[in-house]
């Protein structure tokens, strides 16, 4: 398979890694949004968020507390931005499961997405289609 990040993992490309142990590896992003924009990822090959097993995601989870802390604290950031591309429709193009870490200070940039408003009846209507489709969902849930 083809895949930037497990070639990292295994290192056949190199990558400035931070941090990593049996289950995740952090490096730093080739194309920072600010400096220190990080990447932790799982050891093993997942697409998407929708496949990573849950204790995947615990190890992840446990890795991007650690890891945001020290990102921040390091390049002295007043915030960060955790950041999760999932469908290409979404802005994914590395199809390894990521997080992305993004240093943020006071008034660097602003994430400007087009918001839309709903009318009462349109925000009750987009509520009552997701409701019905976890209506039908929940047992695979609970
Ligand atoms: P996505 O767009 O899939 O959410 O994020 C993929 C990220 O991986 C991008 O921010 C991109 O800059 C980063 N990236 C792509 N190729 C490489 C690489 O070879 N090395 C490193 N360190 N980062 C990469
Ligand atoms: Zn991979």
């Amino acid at each position: 398979m083809d895949c930037i990040f497990c070639d990292i993992i295994e290192g056949r490309s190199e990558a400035e890694i931070l941090f990593q142990n049996q289950n995740i590896i952090s490096f730093l992003d080739i194309r920072p949004i600010n400096y220190g924009h990080t990447l932790v990822i799982t050891k093993k090959h997942y697409e998407n968020f929708q496949s990573v097993p849950l204790d995947e995601l615990h190890h992840l989870m446990k890795g991007l507390q650690f890891i945001s802390s020290v990102v921040v604290k390091s390049v002295k950031a007043d915030g960060f931005n955790l950041i999760v591309n999932s469908g290409k429709a979404a802005g994914q193009t590395i199809f390894h499961f990521h997080f992305h870490i993004i240093p943020r200070y006071n008034n660097d940039f602003r994430f400007k997405p087009d918001f839309k408003s709903y009318t009462q009846q349109s925000m009750k209507e987009y509520a009552d289609i997701i409701r019905s489709e976890l209506n039908k969902q929940k047992d695979s849930f609970l």
